[in-house]
């Protein structure tokens, strides 16, 4: 497994040119240099060459970070943030006495004993998954639908019976581990999933950014032969859009939406809604920033955290829209707890959800 040190040559790449800071968006709130991912270079770096100690200090700015990936659009050097701090971040935890309890928590037959047993609580709400279609599909269907079962309903409600689901016994993604600095667990996740992606399945379709994100990350992290060999890595909306699927809502209604940080292309979503009768597509302002939740980032970081969640529900119902559509369950909970806030009504929906419920699907 690496260490921080070896990231000193990358490190030791950066320019401070500074662009990373004006795309950051917690330094726009806090414009302090060790907030951009700059600051947090020059820090590291320094502990890398053994003229800075992996301070309590230190680590309060590796965990002032949403992950959101905006730095390494832009950074001219092209460094990684997200796995930099992750190895910083397994480094200063190592010796803490609450890594033990997060390691024993996080170990592979903890949490999956927990995933099985909301899984096989949750199997008699399940549609029974279609084996019959042409195209084959293998489903990467993260934690939080491993417990609840509504996505399952949407999928089936929405294509019937024209996919024949694969369904592996993956593991989870492991971006929760990434965030905890447990290398060790997150490695061992990655091994195993990309045994599992050796099919000759047409595609691999996951319904949550973050999860295909964190897949598509594992090369860099781990290197066991595996390859992904399947043709294509999408998410549902990119299959929907790709089928040409046409859908009617029940009565007018007008959507927004909010594009997760981990959401490469969202292209697939003016696609369908340029399908879809009944509905006006309002876009809001700033559609692709962060939502400010960001997994563990709102419980580290509250005041931060409602200050972003606060500005994106503003910005939401100023589109005047009925819904707001995602495609990422941690973004669900930072738009539910950003209009809960501001008394907001806007009803926010994941992009299944809202084609499966307040839809039907137009055949030809
Ligand atoms: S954009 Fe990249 S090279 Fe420039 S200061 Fe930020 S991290 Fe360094
Ligand atoms: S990943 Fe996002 S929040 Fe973190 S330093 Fe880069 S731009 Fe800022």
């Amino acid at each position: 497994m690496k260490n921080l040190k070896d990231f000193e040559k990358e490190l030791n790449k950066c320019s401070k040119c500074g662009l990373c800071e004006s795309v950051c968006p917690l330094y726009k709130l806090v414009p302090n240099d060790c907030v951009a991912s700059k600051g947090k270079f020059i820090m590291l770096h320094g502990v890398t060459k053994g003229d800075l100690k992996l301070s309590k200090n230190i680590n309060k700015y590796i965990d002032i970070c949403l992950k959101c990936g905006k730095c390494k659009e832009f950074c001219p050097s092209d460094i990684d943030v997200c796995q930099i701090l992750s190895y910083a971040k397994s480094e200063y935890m190592r010796d803490k006495f609450c890594y033990k309890i997060t390691k024993l928590f996080q170990s592979r037959p903890v949490f999956r004993s927990i995933i099985k047993t909301g899984q096989i609580l949750s199997t008699l709400f399940r549609p029974k998954v279609s084996k019959q279609g042409k195209m084959q599909v293998v489903y990467f269907k993260g934690c939080v639908n491993q417990i609840f079962p509504q996505t399952d309903r949407y999928i089936h409600k929405i294509f019937k019976n024209n996919l024949n689901i694969i369904e592996p016994d993956f593991d989870c993604c492991g971006l929760p581990f990434l965030s905890e600095g447990n290398m060790e667990r997150f490695e061992q996740a990655a091994i195993s999933n990309l045994k599992k992606f050796t099919s000759d399945a047409d595609c691999i379709v996951t319904d949550c950014a973050s999860c295909k994100s964190t897949l598509l990350s594992y090369p860099k992290y781990v290197d066991d032969g595996s390859k992904i060999k399947v043709k294509t890595f999408m998410n549902w909306g990119d299959l929907i859009a790709d089928q040409g699927m046409k859908f009617k809502s029940k009565k007018p209604v007008s959507v927004t939406f909010h594009k997760p940080c981990h959401l490469k292309s969202d292209e697939f979503f003016e696609r369908i809604m340029s399908r879809c009768a009944n509905i006006s597509y309002r876009k809001m302002e700033e559609y692709d920033s962060c939502c400010g939740f960001a997994g563990s980032f709102a419980f580290k970081n509250p005041k931060l955290s409602h200050t972003m969640v606060k500005k994106k529900a503003k910005q939401i119902k100023a589109t005047g829209a009925d819904y707001v559509i995602t495609t990422c369950p941690s973004c669900v909970a930072g738009l539910k707890q950003g209009l809960a806030m501001i008394g907001a009504r806007t009803k926010v929906v994941t992009l299944l959800e809202f084609l499966a419920t307040k839809c039907s699907v137009i055949e030809d």
